[in-house]
């Protein structure tokens, strides 16, 4: 018998198994089988389906399939199945099941131990399901862990000093915040808020609805009793959804979804991603509510949070992690794989109950952030070098992330695109990378300002791959460069960020300033300069500081001499009180 104890996933929507070896968690099973779908289907021909046959039947017989049955759990309801009835414990024995058989292949020996994760909200008698499944999965429940507290042990926050981490859940069909408390490495739940019925599939829904309504529109076709075509709509939602986390425009595509007149119809609508972010704005909203709501509960502070972690797929949105940085006035962390942190977690504490010892994870980051020199437009006024960030530091590699940019003029047929790394919102205060140019832009209409769309592809060895090109004639131009790369674990990845974040607006001066400061004014910003990096401020006063040099030297930029007068005399007001 093998005294191994697995961690397992069993999530809503998506399910995965891992293990410490040598020291390190890892998610078992080869690339197609790492995250299983947590679904199960019953086909004629095929017999029982899990996972990704049971998903892709889901489309083509819906009836015979059933998803996120995690939502039943503790429930006395059954599901009907293949002609047969069965529990929900039933159903999750057959994922349980899987899972136990992915691991034990790649283990190469029979394994009967298990920690599972479930929802902090997660009721006696949900727990006491989940080890009943584990049990008819033919597997001990060694544990039943939280979520939020496996994420924070795949974060490493155990071995920390005390802290405080807000888990940000965001899956396919739940979302979960929780506050967790590392005290003695000890972690805790201390509150916990949530929405079992929000989550990427409603992204999906919108997405659909919208694309359904433009197919009814042009075809004249309704597809509200046509399951099938509107399951296909959502697979194509959900993929389009996917792309506009890294890209800014995407197309829902499905051949032959649906016919008329006994002609093929096909679906093809392209979508923009401030488009699907404002489609999806309110449900997002809706998140930040739950994590005040949370805060209350613990009567808590924003201000007394050390960490955000980000975790479940849906996650991967910036708008998400655009939205929780700027309500939590931290920037979250992401580096582990979302959808994997829960199970690594779970793999962690099945570690720990081992005895065996178990090391930080590690990841490759882009240690700097990435971006190009753009101009940013303020009441009218152009201030050019600015720096535009397309990969934000610490970003797990490899990468893909695009933006678009706007030509300054209707006529401007040329936009050069210099390639930084580094971290001041002064583009020419970074590391030049590199530059190329993209000529004979054209606008899609005369009078409109040519764009261009800007993609950032960062390769597993470091090398940048930037490419952009014209959105109305597809004209492309590219350069690759080397860029910095590194291999940290989140604990490292914490310090470094907590570190240049007091260093970001220490750069230098800019070097294409417009307003030369005088001697004065020179060693006002050494004194602002040298209390920021001397680390003796608290977060507050160290972030109100390090704004008032950023508006100084953008005022320096822009040529703003009223402005930089203003902000220089809150300087000397500044430095009287913390010096
Ligand atoms: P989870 O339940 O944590 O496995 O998350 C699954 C959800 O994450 C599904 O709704 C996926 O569509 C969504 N998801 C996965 N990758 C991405 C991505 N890159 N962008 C947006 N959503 C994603």
């Amino acid at each position: 018998m093998s005294d191994i104890i697995v961690g397992i996933d069993l999530g809503t929507t998506n399910s995965a198994v891992a293990i410490v070896q040598n020291g390190r968690p890892y998610i078992l099973g080869k690339e197609d089988q790492r995250i299983i779908p947590s679904v199960v289907g019953y086909s004629k021909q095929a017999g029982w389906l899990v996972g990704r046959p049971a998903l892709n039947q889901y489309v083509l017989d819906p009836d015979n399939t059933v998803r996120s049955i995690k939502r039943k759990m503790g429930n006395p309801e059954n599901v009907k199945l293949g002609g047969r009835e069965f529990t929900p414990q039933e159903i999750s024995a057959f994922i349980l099941r899987e899972l136990k058989a992915i691991a034990e292949e790649a283990l190469e020996q029979p394994l009967e131990k298990a920690v599972i994760t479930v929802p902090a909200y997660f009721t006696d008698a949900q727990r006491q399901a989940t080890k009943e499944a584990g049990e008819i999965a033919g597997l001990e429940v060694t544990r039943i862990i939280n979520e939020p507290t496996a994420a924070a042990l795949a974060y490493g926050l155990n071995h920390e000093e005390d802290q405080l981490a807000l888990v940000y859940d965001l899956g396919g069909g739940t979302f979960d915040v929780s506050l967790v408390e590392m005290s003695g490495g000890v972690v805790e739940v201390r509150a916990s808020h949530g929405d079992t019925q929000l989550g990427g599939d409603d992204f999906d829904e919108r997405l659909a609805k919208h694309a359904a309504k433009l197919f009814t529109k042009k075809h004249k076709v309704d597809l509200k009793d046509n399951r099938r075509a509107l399951a296909r709509m959502n697979r194509a939602a959900e993929a389009a959804k996917i792309h506009l986390s890294d890209l800014t425009e995407a197309t829902l595509r499905e051949e032959y979804l649906a016919e008329k007149d006994n002609k093929p119809l096909h679906l093809e609508a392209k979508v923009e991603r401030q488009e699907f972010q404002d489609m999806i704005d309110d449900l997002l909203k809706q998140t930040i509510k739950s994590i005040d709501r949370v805060r209350q509960d613990a009567e808590l502070n924003v201000a007394d949070l050390n960490r955000v972690l980000l975790v479940g797929g849906s996650t991967r949105m910036p708008a998400v992690w655009d939205m929780v940085a700027d309500f939590t006035n931290l920037e979250p962390d992401a580096e582990i794989n979302p959808d994997e942190a829960v199970a690594l977690g779970a793999a962690v504490q099945a570690a720990i109950i081992a005895g065996q010892p178990v090391d930080s994870i590690l990841v490759d980051v882009t240690p700097y952030s990435l971006g190009i020199e753009s101009v940013k437009i303020v009441a009218g006024n152009i201030i050019p070098d600015q720096y535009s960030v397309l990969i934000r530091r610490n970003t797990t590699v490899p990468v893909t992330k695009e933006e678009t940019y706007y030509a300054l003029y209707p006529d401007q047929d040329t936009i050069e695109v210099k390639v930084y790394q580094g971290e001041s919102s002064i583009a020419s205060a970074n590391t030049l990378l590199g530059d190329f140019t993209i000529e004979e832009l054209k606008a899609s209409q005369p009078g409109k300002l040519p764009s261009v769309n800007v993609r950032f592809d960062f390769d597993v060895n470091g090398m940048l791959h930037v490419r952009a090109t014209d959105r109305h004639t597809g004209k492309q131009a590219n350069t690759s460069v080397q860029a910095t790369q590194a291999r940290l674990s989140p604990a490292e990845i914490a310090k470094a960020r907590h570190e240049i974040s007091s260093l970001a607006a220490i750069g230098a001066t800019p070097p294409s300033a417009n307003v030369i400061l005088d001697e004065e004014a020179q060693a006002l910003l050494d004194r602002g300069r040298a209390l920021l990096k001397d680390g003796s401020l608290n977060d507050e006063d160290s972030a109100d500081l390090q704004e008032l040099i950023e508006g100084i030297y953008t005022a320096q930029q822009s040529g703003d001499r009223e402005e930089l007068d203003d902000l220089l005399e809150e300087l000397v007001d500044a430095l009287f009180d913390l010096e």
